[in-house]
């Protein structure tokens, strides 16, 4: 997936990042910063800086999650199935770098039905340093 190696990642991220983006990881619910965010723009990946959703496509899901009803490109999502913990899921990666994001569910609001479940720590607003 990653096109650098562990030790690399280690020096750019922090050690929540790195467990999350490259352990695939998940961020407890409701402690990310981007859950409750109302911010205009568009949140990047926090490893390579690819832009990967905007904020006209978020939503209040309720989960403790940031939640996006589409990515800004297919192109910059690799999806993953994943059978961890006894559950079909699908695993939303940044394609561009091979960080996790977090997953994507079908009971998203309309007009997708799709449901980004995303990390905060994946993400980066434009608008942070
Ligand atoms: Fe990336």
């Amino acid at each position: 997936m990653s096109d650098k190696d562990p030790k690399e990642w280690k020096e750019q991220l922090t050690p929540e990042q790195y467990e999350v983006c490259i352990n695939h990881g998940t961020e407890p619910p409701f402690s990310g910063k981007y859950n409750d965010s109302k911010l205009e723009g568009s949140f990047k990946c926090i490893c390579c800086g690819e832009e990967l959703f905007s904020s006209n496509s978020k939503f209040d899901s309720g989960s403790g999650w940031p939640s996006f009803w589409e990515p800004i490109s297919e192109d910059s999502i690799e999806y993953v199935s994943d059978t961890d913990y006894g559950m079909v899921r699908t695993e939303v990666n940044c394609k561009k770098c091979g960080s996790h994001l977090g997953h994507v569910f079908d009971d998203g609001p309309k007009p997708t039905n799709q449901r980004y479940c995303i990390n905060s720590v994946s993400l980066k607003h434009e608008n942070d340093k």
